[in-house]
């Protein structure tokens, strides 16, 4: 197709499990993938890698995603990535954290696959990138 450029993903996530289930995902879908299991490092890895999409489980050991996400925001260089969060809390008040922190998508655990990778194929076509 003449498209060289793959899309990529960062995963930040400390759940195993999850971590293989979205990147084995993503890789089906033809997406690179960068992983981040305690948060800590995400914003050095997402300012290294110009990742297209960031997918953050809000529940780590480190940090919360939710604060992740905020210093993601506000930093100039890296507001224009989009952020989908997912967690395996489903109250109506989550999303609104979710939201205001910044993320552009939200997910409850367990994931859909189709409404996981539809999240994902929109986010970054939404974003504009061209690849
Ligand atoms: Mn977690």
């Amino acid at each position: 197709m003449g498209d060289t450029t793959q899309r990529s993903v960062l995963v930040v996530e400390d759940n195993e499990l999850n971590m293989r289930l979205f990147c084995d995902l993503l890789d089906a879908y033809g997406y690179g993938t960068f992983e981040c299991r305690d948060g800590a490092n995400a914003v050095e890895i997402a300012r290294a890698e110009r990742p297209d999409l960031i997918i953050m489980d809000i529940q780590l050991p480190e940090v919360s995603g939710l604060d992740i996400t905020r210093w993601i925001k506000d930093d100039e260089d890296l507001a224009d990535i989009p952020v989908l969060a997912v967690t395996a809390f489903a109250m109506r008040s989550d999303e609104e954290r979710v939201r205001e922190a910044g993320c552009e998508g939200y997910l409850s655990k367990p994931i859909q696959i189709g409404s996981f990778m539809k999240a994902v194929e929109s986010l970054i076509h939404k974003n504009g990138r061209a690849a």
